[in-house]
């Protein structure tokens, strides 16, 4: 078999070994059906049994409440940024929107061609032209209309290295959350959420298959104008088996689900991803500044640590070599620069542990 490299990509992302060997174990046929996975329809008891599996372990990972419904659709997470607009903000089409980052910008962008898209915070910065998000608002920053139709926020900023160590308190208004690079990292109080979704590629399985967790009561928004596949009501009534859905993606949710609560749940995910991007913040923090954290310290992301060195040469030079020494994907986003590990649920502790080395020893030579 290929020897694998430590994979700090943000997106697609890592996947744990075992689900990856189980899934090529059964690729050729599904014990005991004769088929592949990818050969089966959609209709049938074998994946009815695969895609009810994946719904209960999403259930029992995060505690869904039973008057929520959890949606598995395509489009990626920014089919959503339309959906939510288009099926929640009548008729009063207003929303409030936290502006932490790229992300966020894309799904304002999409609110305001459904209706008024509130900037209810922003913590956008610039310096010349460069313009960039370093940390998460405080709750009294927030500018929250009580009559919106609901409050939008991203929990994790995959690209500017930022996260929500709690959500908004946003009253009686629903909250959404683009959970895209964070979902499954913690264990969550979901009665807080009206919607939380997420595209699986970073922190649930491949690419291709989005996860929409919904308080049934929302669907009464959608109305009978919207098209068929954009209205949630449509997937909630068909338990999101209205077309083909991606049966492949869904399979590896559930494979994915049934790693983490074999591992122990979401609680003991959480200890793991706080000790990794511990030993990750603090190999930076101790570098007498060669390495300076991208995000403000109460602000840091548990999945995606951004830093930079002193210098691009610097930073490109960090990155040839690592890259050499099987570092894969540490390269920040090109709209920030400079470096990022991501270091989602499946990155070995190990690896990170072997990254520090391999930052001191960078640092010993070039500092
Ligand atoms: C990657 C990402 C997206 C975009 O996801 P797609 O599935 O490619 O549409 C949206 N939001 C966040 C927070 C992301 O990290």
């Amino acid at each position: 078999m290929e020897k694998r490299i430590y994979n700090f990509s943000a997106g697609p992302a890592i996947l744990p070994e075992e689900v990856l060997q189980e899934a090529q174990k059964d690729l050729f046929a599904l014990p005991g059906v004769g088929m592949s996975i990818l050969e089966i329809s959609h209709r049938s008891k074998t994946y009815d049994a695969i895609h009810t599996e994946a719904k209960d372990n999403v259930k029992k990972l995060l505690g869904v409440p039973d008057d929520y419904a959890i949606l598995f659709l395509q489009g990626g997470a920014s089919l959503q940024f339309s959906m939510i607009a288009l099926n929640l903000m009548p008729p009063k089409n207003k929303a409030d929107y936290i502006l932490t980052g790229s992300w966020s910008k894309k799904a304002i962008k999409e609110a305001k061609r459904v209706g008024t898209a509130n900037i209810a915070a922003s913590t956008e910065e610039s310096e010349g032209d460069k313009k960039f998000f370093k940390r998460i608002p405080k709750q009294s920053e927030l500018k929250l209309d009580p009559d919106a139709s609901y409050v939008h926020f991203t929990s994790n900023n995959t690209i500017f290295g930022t996260e929500w160590n709690k959500e908004p308190e946003v009253g009686n208004v629903p909250l959404v959350c683009d959970a895209s690079s964070d979902i499954f990292h913690k264990k969550l109080d979901l009665k807080k959420y009206g919607i939380i979704y997420a595209g699986a590629q970073k922190n649930m399985g491949p690419a291709g298959v989005t996860m929409v967790i919904m308080r049934k009561d929302l669907v009464e928004r959608s109305q009978d104008t919207l098209h068929t596949m954009l209205s949630y009501k449509t997937h909630v009534d068909s338990d999101s088996l209205y077309n083909t859905p991606t049966t492949f993606g869904v399979y590896i949710i559930m494979l994915v689900t049934r790693w983490l609560l074999k591992l122990g749940g979401l609680d003991k995910m959480h200890e793991i991803n706080k000790n990794k991007a511990d030993m990750l913040y603090r190999c930076i923090d101790e570098s007498n500044g060669f390495y300076k954290g991208h995000a403000e310290k109460e602000s840091r992301s548990l999945m995606n640590v951004t830093f930079n060195l002193a210098t691009p040469e610097m930073e490109k030079k960090l990155i040839d070599e690592a890259t050499k020494a099987g570092f894969s994907g540490l390269k920040g986003h090109r709209s920030v620069g400079g470096l990022r590990a991501s270091i989602y649920n499946a990155f070995p502790t190990k690896g990170v542990e072997d990254l520090v080395v391999f930052m001191k020893d960078f640092q010993k030579k070039n500092g």
